[in-house]
């Protein structure tokens, strides 16, 4: 059996999907996760892009000792340098270079010869190689370039002291078969190929980042490069959980696996899901909703005398079970601090206090405590310590059929000034949000407006996620509580702080890059 490594890459490249923006704590909190699924590597972030990222890639680096953790840097100097700051007290310091390969971004993106592509990635890969023990080199889009150029590029970069080479489909443009053929033909066309690992990147522009991933593994990668859930830019990446289930499941076909403990994949997903505020759709694949559904009534008679009759994975593989109460109103501290860190809580006694606090106030208000819940509270709590943020005190809201929408709003500013307002709407969210606008310093306005139950049921949690442009910058924002008005509030101020958060650590500027 093959094993093969996976690389993932939901805090680079999931991080770039439009309205995500995971702070500090939160991209933590995945990358231990991560860990204790069993990702080979890790790529926490591109640390040259701004001092926020740096900080992420660097404090990931620093926390992670399972998982080899890989930073991003364009074949420039500069770029390298600041990887190593970043990365270098990492477990086994890695570093992810890369350049375009095709003639269209050659030409048009770095108005570069293939000659001096060429020699670009050699000098870079030399200097990478010089600092890191491990270095991956890319050829971004590689999966457009013209074979011969791309088999000498590869050839040179090994040379150079590249260990891993990834040639990746940068805009999801590939078939299954197309890539199957340009991995078998650097098999055999270049000479040094045997002394690295192949590696393969799917974007799912065309719904076949799955698949082009599979073909990859079948003509010789041995590292699958994926975001948990496929988030990432524009359709996403090839998504973890499919890729991990889809060679476990059918080992006979593939004769290949990865090392991840899958019973992990369920409660990754959520996570990413709620940290990322990217919902995952009932019908998706592995891990959603309606994945282990049985609605048929043939179906459910069949599976009721053997379950393999209709389900080829079972629920427990991938760690989904029946959400159950956990705790009650008479559950200890000491009894809730073994829960919190089975559900992977890492945080400090502060933290551990509030949640605490919240979960004996919900506990009040709630007869069943879930572990769907527990994580909600856990997320809240997941904030960023920066001392100039807005901070909700009380809100109250007037309404009846018959009268206009009033709210008040009581808010400690960034200053630490108390202040009170209020403001009509057409409705209470409106109403809410009027009246946040008017305490708020600088234009903000709402773009979307989501609402969940976490749980179902009457007394459920609310979750409310939000989508708005303050100061000019997209934010997304998270909140819950009991009562959906209040939930709402929450998140409105949330998506503000975390834009206050972004410009704090120079991340508001759009300066990702794509491979
Ligand atoms: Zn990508």
């Amino acid at each position: 059996m093959r094993k093969i490594n996976v690389f993932d890459t939901t805090l680079r490249d999931g991080e770039q999907s439009a309205g995500v923006n995971l702070n500090l704590e939160e991209k933590l909190e995945i990358a231990r996760q991560l860990e204790r699924l069993g990702v080979d590597i890790m790529e926490a972030g591109f640390p040259a892009s701004s001092k926020g990222d740096f900080q992420s890639v660097q404090q990931i680096a620093k926390t992670i000792k399972n998982s080899s953790v890989t930073g991003l840097a364009r074949a420039v100097q500069s770029d390298i340098d600041t990887a190593w700051e970043a990365l270098k007290d990492s477990a086994e310091p890695r570093i992810h270079v890369f350049i375009a390969s095709s003639p269209i971004h050659m030409q048009y993106k770095l108005n570069m010869t293939p000659d001096q592509v060429v020699e670009r990635a050699v000098q870079s890969i030399k200097l990478a190689a010089s600092k890191f023990p491990q270095v991956q080199f890319s050829a971004e889009d590689a999966s457009r370039a013209e074979l011969p150029f791309l088999a000498r590029l590869v050839e040179e970069a090994i040379q150079a002291g590249a260990t891993v080479i990834n040639l990746p489909d940068t805009v999801g443009f590939t078939t299954p078969h197309e890539i199957g053929n340009m991995f078998a033909y650097m098999k055999q066309n270049v000479p040094s190929i045997e002394k690295v690992i192949l590696s393969t990147h799917n974007h799912d522009d065309l719904g076949m980042a799955v698949a082009n991933s599979l073909a990859a593994i079948q003509n010789g990668a041995g590292q699958v490069e994926c975001t948990v859930n496929g988030i990432g830019e524009r359709a996403g990446n090839a998504a973890l959980e499919e890729i991990s289930v889809a060679l476990n499941i059918r080992k006979d076909y593939y004769k290949a696996d990865t090392g991840l403990t899958l019973k992990e994949i369920k409660r990754t997903s959520s996570l990413v899901s709620k940290l990322a505020n990217m919902p995952v759709p009932g019908n998706k694949a592995v891990v959603g909703a309606n994945a282990f559904a049985h609605e048929s009534g043939i179906h459910q008679d069949g599976m009721l005398k053997n379950k393999e009759t209709y389900e080829i994975i079972t629920p427990e593989l991938v760690g989904v079970s029946e959400s159950s109460m956990v705790l009650g109103k008479h559950s200890g501290r000491h009894a809730f601090k073994d829960k919190l860190t089975e559900l992977g809580f890492a945080g400090d006694n502060t933290q551990f206090q509030q949640i605490f606090d919240a979960f004996k106030d919900l506990c009040d208000k709630k007869k069943e405590v879930t572990e769907d819940d527990l994580y909600a509270l856990m997320t809240e709590t997941m904030t960023d310590a920066i001392q100039e943020s807005y901070e909700l005190q009380t809100v109250q809201v007037n309404y009846g059929t018959n009268n206009i929408p009033t709210a008040a709003i009581t808010m400690k500013l960034p200053t630490g000034e108390i202040t009170q307002e209020a403001a009509t709407g057409s409705g209470s969210v409106e109403a809410i949000y009027n009246t946040l606008e008017r305490i708020i310093d600088g234009p903000v306005s709402l773009r979307d407006y989501r609402i969940q139950s976490v749980n179902g049921g009457g007394d459920a949690l609310a979750e409310v996620y939000v989508q708005v442009k303050y100061d000019g910058i997209e934010s997304s924002g998270r909140g819950t509580a009991h009562d959906v008005l209040e939930a709402s509030a929450k998140a409105y101020i949330n998506a503000v702080n975390r834009t206050l958060i972004r410009k704090a650590y120079g991340q508001e500027q759009n300066n990702k890059v794509n491979i």
